[in-house]
């Protein structure tokens, strides 16, 4: 039996149950119908709001697109340089179960953040 380091099997597991918590509420998330689309026809890029999941008229800017580049401006993506924070985690969602919203009036179209 190959001997494996103590700390790097916790670290692994704690990884992995962020990852989790991040899946969890990135579906509730979606679920809650908190993610709004965007449409650009210029870049034909889609990007989301993502209101956060705190404070209700806080929303996070994403940018996603399957097998590409994913982007989110939340300070855990940017800060903890996480592969997939819960809001990219929502859109994911979203889109899988159909739940993207039409962006309301309530969100004005040119905030960036
Ligand atoms: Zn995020």
């Amino acid at each position: 039996m190959k001997t494996t380091s103590i700390v790097s099997k916790q670290t692994k597991l704690v990884n992995n149950e962020q990852i989790m918590i991040r899946e969890a509420r990135g579906r509730r998330l979606a679920l809650l119908g908190k993610v709004f689309m965007i449409q650009n026809s210029k870049t034909n890029m889609n990007g989301y709001y993502v209101e956060s999941e705190f404070a209700s008229n806080r929303y996070y800017y994403v940018q996603y697109k399957e097998n590409d580049d994913s982007w989110c401006s939340c300070p855990d993506f940017s800060s903890n340089k996480v592969e997939n924070c819960k809001h990219l985690y929502a859109v994911q969602y979203a889109l899988h179960l159909g739940l993207v919203q039409q962006i309301g009036h309530k969100l004005p179209i040119s905030q960036k953040t």
